[in-house]
């Protein structure tokens, strides 16, 4: 369950036991208190005839008379003259007068359904009083309805009390049972144990929050994998160009190249060598700078026709130098925008574009077309760059996003296997979607698509 129902559940029962309870009685002693019967004062009653009793012994009487069950109805005479002195029966008013007898008659005839009582109290001083007490029988019950009531309100309440306790102390339990699991986890995660999963238990709150846990070591471990990953890739990348000009440099020092045209030709290896290791670096700090967010986004409304159309020109050009073919047809209306960093898009296209160029033969074919398509009802620009060139083996397409990877049929093209991860990078700090599609010898399409305004 819940901790916020778990709580919910006990607030209402904290809430409603202690009310449940006050109403209950409140209405019982309310209830009593109309049970409560005017008695007319000592005066009235024994105005005539003041030794009858005496004003302390009225006292009593008349209390036993104002809580007397409402059933119960009380007859007093005057014992000598058998006179009614107070009644609360309608047929017998003060004054009224009973034969010696039919007090008997009374209790005999209606001893069916009425319980009867006469008495003399014994705590009055003067003997001169008859107390004629009737309750009808059916009206005797074994207790009062309000009391019944009271009592169960009272067990129910009981019961919802030690449910809340019983909560409580559950709750109370598994939270400090999963604070304490998650407090071990996260140090082992602080310490670098990321192997152990995390137990998953307690409420519905605290199995989110493990799984959040879990959910960070693997992505601490997935990203301690993707250091080493990195790490591996750059010194590899960096040592193979480096030897080589170590090695011609030796040479060249050892004095191997006799003449001069050999040794400008060690030279010009060097010189390439250190290019490539340039681009290479470049190509990384690039890398790291939009990965890691540094490469702030400067966001700007782009009109789409007009940054394609720019793009289409100078990948004209460059195709022309390096003889390849390059058309494009940009059919988005013109003034729609998109929001992008323009720096960074330009740089995902020249990237995209400079791999179309470079695995492609002379006079290949490389073609960028854009078009509008609703996708999940949302307007979108799509921009494909196709090329007819070497293509990619179908169960590589799923790493050339990858950072380092290098496709087998690729390896003759110089290379540093981060341009596609600079460009997926790009893409994903603008939350669009890139997809590839290719068959090897035929050529590969790179599919992008880019919400328009
Ligand atoms: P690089 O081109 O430096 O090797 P990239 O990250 O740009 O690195 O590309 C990764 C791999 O994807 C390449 O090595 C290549 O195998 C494959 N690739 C990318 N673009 C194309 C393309 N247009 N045609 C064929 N293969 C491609």
């Amino acid at each position: 369950m819940k901790i916020k129902t778990q709580s919910f559940l006990l607030l209402s029962g904290i809430i409603i036991i202690p009310i449940v309870l006050l109403v209950s009685y409140w209405l019982m002693f309310h209830h009593k208190e109309q049970m409560s019967f005017e008695v007319p004062p000592y005066e009235e009653i024994f105005k005539d005839s003041e030794n009858l009793a005496t004003e302390q012994d009225w006292k009593k009487m008349s209390s036993f008379i104002a809580r007397r069950p409402a059933n119960m109805d009380i007859t007093i005479l005057d014992r000598a003259t058998m006179t009614v002195l107070y009644s609360t029966v309608e047929s017998y008013p003060k004054g009224f007068k009973l034969e010696s007898d039919s007090l008997i008659n009374i209790a005999t005839q209606d001893s069916d359904k009425f319980f009867f009582n006469i008495s003399t109290p014994m705590y009055m001083q003067n003997n001169n009083l008859i107390i004629l007490t009737k309750i009808k029988k059916s009206d005797i019950k074994p207790r009062p309805r309000f009391e019944r009531y009271v009592n169960t309100v009272t067990i129910i309440s009981t019961i919802i009390l030690l449910f809340c306790i019983a909560m409580v102390t559950m709750m109370i339990r598994s939270i400090a049972t999963s604070v304490t699991v998650l407090k071990n986890a996260a140090e082992r995660v602080t310490h670098g144990e990321l192997d152990q999963p995390i137990e998953v238990r307690g409420s519905n709150e605290v199995i989110s929050l493990t799984e959040s846990l879990n959910e960070l070591r693997l992505a601490v471990k997935e990203n301690r994998a993707r250091q080493a990953r990195f790490i591996m890739g750059i010194s590899h990348d960096l040592k193979t160009p480096l030897a080589l000009i170590k090695g011609y440099v030796e040479a060249l020092y050892d004095e191997i190249p006799t003449s001069p045209e050999e040794r400008k030709q060690y030279a010009q290896i060097i010189l390439k060598k250190a290019d490539d290791l340039e681009v290479l670096i470049n190509d990384l700090i690039d890398f790291i700078k939009v990965d890691t967010g540094e490469w702030r986004n400067t966001w700007q409304d782009t009109d789409i026709t007009e940054f394609l159309n720019n793009t289409a020109l100078k990948a004209t050009e460059a195709a022309t130098i390096l003889k390849r073919k390059f058309s494009y047809k940009v059919d988005i209306p013109n003034g729609k925008l998109v929001q992008m960093d323009e720096k960074l898009v330009t740089r995902c296209f020249e990237n995209l574009i400079s791999n179309a160029i470079r695995y492609t033969e002379t006079d290949g074919e490389i073609e960028l077309r854009s078009y509008e398509k609703d996708i999940d009802g949302k307007i979108c620009c799509i921009v494909e760059i196709k090329d007819n060139g070497i293509g990619i083996d179908k169960n590589e397409l799923n790493n050339i996003f990858d950072m380092f990877y290098r496709g087998t049929s690729s390896r003759r093209e110089k290379g540093s296997g981060l341009g596609l991860a600079i460009v997926k990078s790009i893409i994903n700090s603008h939350n669009w979607e890139i997809s590839a599609e290719s068959e090897p010898g035929r050529g590969s399409v790179f599919t992008i698509s880019m919400p328009l305004k």
